[in-house]
């Protein structure tokens, strides 16, 4: 990672002091001193900052139950941001991994270890997310095969991975999907004459939503593994 988020993570320095303290000369790496913030540093390395080693702050792992009406970004916008129900210090260095729309309820991970999300989030990682889904009109008997087979989505190059429909009453189903294109569950329905009008995620990987709206936990060792 960078020399400026090493300093961060391993301190309570905001972004802009610990560029002044590299900067000015009281930081070296390996026992040289390095005035360039954008260095790539490794946890192994040894980091001083005005002589004491730094240790990086262990990486954080958190399943929240997204309330509708918030948004998955660090800051409010027309809706709060989910993060106003994570009371954790140093918030502002954590990041959703795989958003969710404003209307959107259910499962969301959090972090601050960007390779780790990335492992969620990757296209090629094809991780399994499980969506409860109420419609406008009953679901067809055709639809659980299409979206087996692939559907066209209005500007995409590809069809849709198979996805797998399980349905739940004429207007509940369940949709497993691996891959998380914009709006991708919405467009999905859209492509089969349906329109979405409740939008849930129970799962992502083997985690399971298993806490109250606008609640939060700390992901054991097990379900932070099961992504690495
Ligand atoms: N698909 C959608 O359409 N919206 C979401 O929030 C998640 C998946």
């Amino acid at each position: 990672m960078r020399l400026d988020k090493f300093v961060c993570k391993s301190t309570e320095l905001t972004r802009a002091d610990a560029t002044a303290m590299i900067t000015g000369g009281c930081v070296s790496v390996n026992h040289d001193v390095i005035l360039d913030v954008a260095t790539q540093v490794h946890e192994n390395n040894h980091i001083s900052l005005n002589g004491e080693r730094l240790t990086a702050r262990p990486s954080r792992y958190i399943l929240l139950h997204k309330p509708a009406d918030t948004i998955c970004s660090n800051i409010d916008e027309a809706y709060p941001s989910l993060f106003n129900y994570i009371d954790v210090a140093n918030a502002s260095e954590l990041h959703v991994a795989g958003r969710l729309d404003a209307d959107t309820t259910g499962l969301v991970l959090v972090t601050d270890d960007g390779r780790w999300s990335f492992n969620i989030i990757t296209p090629t990682q094809h991780c399994q997310k499980v969506y409860r889904v109420g419609l406008s009109r009953p679901i067809g008997d055709d639809v659980a095969a299409k979206f087996a087979h692939g559907v066209q989505l209005q500007g995409e190059p590809q069809l849709t991975r198979p996805a797998i429909l399980d349905v739940v009453s004429s207007k509940e189903v369940l949709l497993t999907i691996t891959e998380g294109k914009f709006h991708q569950v919405k467009r999905m329905f859209s492509a089969v004459g349906n329109r979405v009008v409740s939008l849930h995620r129970e799962k992502i990987g083997a985690i399971q939503l298993d806490v109250a709206v606008g609640q939060w936990r700390y992901l054991t060792d097990d379900e932070i593994h099961s992504f690495t």
